[in-house]
């Protein structure tokens, strides 16, 4: 994964104490988004999921290319709507504690995902105390879509027993309950789904006809206006093979296809991964590299502390290295002599790896590292008080006037 030139020159001139740094490249993050709302149909709304990364640089970055953000607790919500004011929120989640929901209702949240029957009663109880509001409800579904589709998930919260989402015949209670005395604060605009994580296009747009196929009988048997279906995010970024992107013609084409079926209905997705992963980047340096048992390690400044992805999800995070010419100590440099090295962080454990045996000839101490792929999923979700070391950096870069954070 080779950094862009504004990301690299950044990185060569930060001082060793302000490494490591997260760095964020702003321009790509906002060309990145808009082709993907060129890729997609006009009757598609495109929302950001906010837990991938809710920087309030990036969550600004993308105002102009999404049609909202898809937010997952109270703490979220706030957040968004602080950060990008007037942004169409969606609110989904399991276990909406009260204090979320009537805080939500006060934000005038665009959309609920109602994940259950309890959540919907949760719901108009708040509603109930205040009178004349009226809020827009989908309702989250668990379907089984079959074998197929789902096997190739990284990540599956759906087609299996989870705690997302309502069973079928569930939705078809809550449907019940909807056309009664709930519907007079609660409309319920269609259904939601959100069942796997790490799909290519063929696999997503097989869920995704499944998901508006079941929908479309679903609200037949209520005799329901099917407005919309949000099939949810979940698309593929390959870790492995960062060249190798999710195929967005091919998904907008196919969502084309599926709507000219359906004349009338809305769609929308919420992508968070596979719009901001690429955007980012952990910069650090060697600090030691070592020898052991046969094998190189190079210790880098930092690890997975601040960026779990790799130790979560069992992948070596693509790194690219900025040879540094000077080695100003009397003593000799650190090198790496097999040709490949274990890049390893300053935790005392041995899954603080970011890499293992990955080809690094010639790498030495003081070379700076740049983990690509860093932009979701990465510092909000490290556990960054373990072993109480300084945090990253930040730094968004726009590319004109320079950085800011
Ligand atoms: C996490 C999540 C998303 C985003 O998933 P990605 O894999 O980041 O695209 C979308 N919708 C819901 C309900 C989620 O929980």
């Amino acid at each position: 994964m080779t950094a862009t030139p504004l990301v690299r020159r950044h990185a060569a001139a930060l001082a060793p104490d302000e490494l490591p740094a997260y760095l964020y490249d702003l321009p790509l993050l906002r060309a990145h988004a808009a082709a993907v709302r060129a890729a997609l149909p006009g009757r598609v709304e495109l929302y950001y999921a906010a837990k991938a990364n809710p920087e309030p640089a990036l969550l600004a970055a993308l105002r102009g290319a999404v049609d909202g953000y898809e937010v997952s607790s109270g703490g979220e919500s706030a957040h968004v709507a602080a950060a990008v004011p007037g942004a169409a929120l969606a609110f989904g989640g399991p276990g909406k504690t009260p204090a979320e929901i009537a805080e939500a209702v006060r934000l005038g949240v665009h959309r609920w995902h109602v994940e259950s029957e309890q959540e919907l009663y949760r719901l108009a109880d708040a509603l109930a105390r205040t009178p004349g509001a009226v809020v827009d409800v989908l309702l989250r579904v668990n379907l089984p879509v079959g074998a197929g589709p789902l096997d190739s998930a990284a990540l599956a919260m759906g087609g299996r027993p989870t705690p997302f989402g309502l069973d079928p015949e569930r939705a078809d209670a809550c449907a019940a309950l909807l056309a009664g005395p709930l519907g007079r604060q609660l409309r319920l605009r269609g259904t939601h789904a959100h069942l796997a994580s790490g799909l290519r296009a063929p696999a997503q747009l097989e869920v995704a006809e499944r998901v508006v196929d079941w929908s479309v009988r679903f609200a037949r048997r209520h005799r329901l206006p099917l407005e919309e279906v949000n099939v949810g995010g979940g698309m593929a970024v390959d870790y492995a093979d960062p060249a190798d992107r999710f195929d967005w013609t091919a998904f907008g084409t196919g969502l084309e296809r599926l709507l000219g079926r359906h004349p009338g209905l809305t769609l929308r997705i919420e992508p968070g991964r596979a719009l901001t992963a690429y955007c980012g980047w952990y910069a650090t340096e060697v600090l030691d590299v070592k020898h052991s048992h046969g094998e190189d390690f190079a210790v880098v400044r930092g690890g997975t502390h601040h960026l779990r992805t790799p130790a979560t999800r069992g992948h070596d995070q693509p790194f690219e290295v900025l040879p540094v010419a000077g080695w100003k100590h009397p003593w000799p440099r650190p090198a790496v002599t097999t040709g490949r090295a274990t890049l390893a962080g300053q935790l005392c454990t041995p899954k603080d790896v970011l890499a293992s045996r990955a080809p690094a000839a010639g790498l030495r101490g003081g070379d700076r590292v740049l983990f690509g792929m860093a932009g979701a999923y990465a510092w909000n979700i490290s556990h960054h008080e373990f072993l109480m070391h300084p945090r990253p950096g930040f730094h968004f870069l726009d590319g004109t006037a320079g950085a800011t954070g």
